[in-house]
C-alpha cells in the first residue's frame, strides 16, 4: 500500500499526523503501508514556488492512494491564481483522473444533537453522494464574460455531459449502491436542461445492468427540500458536479460536525485520493484544537475502496466510535460540561481503541 501523504496548510500537518499514527499501528499489525510525504497548497508555494510541485505530482502517479490534509491560507490570498493554494488542488484532481467524489453523511448517535434538525429526522442517517467531479458546467468551454453588439456586457458558461462521463459514473454509483442499502437516486434538472436530460436518459440504460439496485430519479430543487425534511429516504445520491457540490454541503451539515465529515475521489482504478471534508481552518492551526476525525475516517474509506480492506476499514471506523462512546471530544463536537481534548489526544484515543 504506497500512499503519498500531503499533509498541506494550516490544520493539514496536524490532523494528518494524527491519522499517519493510526497507519502505523496497522503497520505494525502487518500491513506493508509505505507512507512518503509531499508538499501541496501553500506548503508546495513555500517549497517550490508551486502549489502542485513536480516532485508531488510524481509521487501523487506513482503512490496507490494520496492521503491529503487540507490546502490554504490568509497569507496566499493575495497571490496571482494560478500560484493560489486551491490550484494545487484542482490540479492534483484533473491530474489523476479523479472523476467520482464520494461523501458520506453518516450521523453517530454520539452526536445527534450536533445537527440542526431534529434528533427523530437525522438519527441513524447514512447517505453517500456520489458527486461527479470533473465534467460539467465547472469545466465547459467556452465560458467568459463577453461584450454583446448592443454594447451590454454578459457572463456565460457551458453546461455539457459527454455519454461516457454519464456511464463510468453511473458504474461506479451503482457499484456502491450494490454495496450498501440497494437504493440509488439520480438527481437532475431534467424538466429544463438537456444536459440533465441526456443524464437520465445514460443512468436508466445503465441501471439495466444493476437489476438488484432500486433506481429512482429527482429534481435537484426536490432534492435539496428532501434532504432536509426526510433525509432518511436516501441511501445512494448520484448527481453531477455543480448539484452535487451543493448537495453534498447540505448533506454534510446533517450530521452537524465539519470535523467529522470523510471524503474520496476515485479514479477508474479505484485509486483514490482522500481527504476531510473542511478546510485548513487557519484560525485554529497550531493551536492543537482541531479535530482528526475526518482524516482518521479518510484513511478508513481509504482502506474500503482503495485497498478493498472492508475489515480494516470496519476496524477505523469502530476505533472512532469507541472513542465517542467513552465521551472523548475536541471542541468542535463537545456539548456543554464535556471534557475537551485535543487533536493531538484525540489521535491517541483512537490509536488506543484500534
Ligand atoms: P474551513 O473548513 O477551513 O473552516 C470553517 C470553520 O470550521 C472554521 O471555523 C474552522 O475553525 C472550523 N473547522 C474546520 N475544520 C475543523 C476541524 N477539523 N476541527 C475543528 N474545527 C474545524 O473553511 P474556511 O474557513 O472557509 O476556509 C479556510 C481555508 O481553507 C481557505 O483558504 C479555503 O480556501 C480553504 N479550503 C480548503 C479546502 C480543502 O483543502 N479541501 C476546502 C475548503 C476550504
Amino acid at each position: 500500500m504506497k500512499i503519498a501523504v500531503l499533509p498541506g496548510d494550516g490544520i493539514g500537518p496536524e490532523i494528518v499526523a494524527q491519522a499517519a499514527k493510526v497507519l502505523e499501528v496497522l503497520r505494525r499489525d502487518g500491513l506493508k503501508i509505505e507512507l512518503e510525504y509531499a508538499h501541496l497548497g501553500g506548503a508546495g508555494y513555500d517549497a517550490a514556488g508551486d502549489p502542485f510541485p513536480p516532485a508531488t505530482e510524481k509521487l501523487a502517479h506513482a503512490a496507490d492512494a494520496v492521503l491529503l490534509g487540507a490546502v490554504g491560507g490568509y497569507q496566499y490570498d493575495t497571490l496571482p491564481r494560478p500560484l493560489r493554494p486551491e490550484q494545487g488542488l484542482l490540479r492534483i484532481r484533473k491530474g489523476l483522473g479523479l472523476f467520482a467524489n464520494l461523501r458520506p453523511a453518516l450521523v453517530y448517535p454520539e452526536l445527534v444533537n450536533a445537527s440542526s434538525l431534529k434528533p427523530e429526522l437525522v438519527s441513524g442517517l447514512d447517505i453517500m453522494i456520489l458527486r461527479e467531479l470533473t465534467g460539467d458546467i465547472y469545466f465547459g468551454q467556452p465560458r467568459g464574460i463577453r461584450t454583446l453588439d448592443n454594447g451590454e456586457r454578459q457572463g456565460f458558461d457551458t453546461m455539457y455531459y459527454s455519454e461516457s462521463e454519464i456511464r463510468r459514473v453511473a458504474h461506479a454509483g451503482f457499484r456502491i449502491a450494490l454495496n450498501r442499502g440497494k437504493k440509488l437516486c439520480s438527481v437532475d434538472k431534467a424538466n429544463v436542461l438537456d444536459t440533465s436530460m441526456f443524464w437520465r436518459e445514460i443512468v436508466t440504460e445503465v441501471a439495466q445492468e444493476y437489476p438488484a439496485v432500486e433506481l429512482s430519479h429527482m429534481y435537484v430543487d426536490n432534492a435539496a427540500m428532501q434532504l432536509v425534511r426526510a433525509p432518511k429516504q436516501f441511501d445512494v445520491i448520484l448527481t453531477g458536479n455543480i448539484f452535487g457540490d451543493i448537495l453534498s454541503d447540505e448533506a454534510s451539515m446533517l450530521t452537524g460536525s465539519i470535523g467529522m465529515l470523510p471524503s474520496a475521489s476515485l479514479d477508474a482504478n479505484n485509486k483514490g485520493l482522500y481527504e476531510p471534508c473542511h478546510g485548513s481552518a487557519p484560525d485554529i492551526a497550531g493551536k492543537d484544537i482541531a479535530n482528526p476525525l475526518a482524516t482518521i475516517l479518510s484513511a478508513a474509506m481509504m482502506m474500503r475502496y482503495t485497498f478493498a480492506r472492508e475489515d480494516i476499514a470496519q476496524r477505523i471506523e469502530a476505533a472512532v466510535r469507541k472513542t465517542l462512546q467513552q465521551g472523548l471530544r475536541t471542541g468542535d463536537i463537545a456539548e456543554a460540561g464535556m471534557r475537551k481534548i485535543g487533536c493531538a489526544a484525540m489521535g491517541d484515543a483512537v490509536v488506543a481503541a484500534l
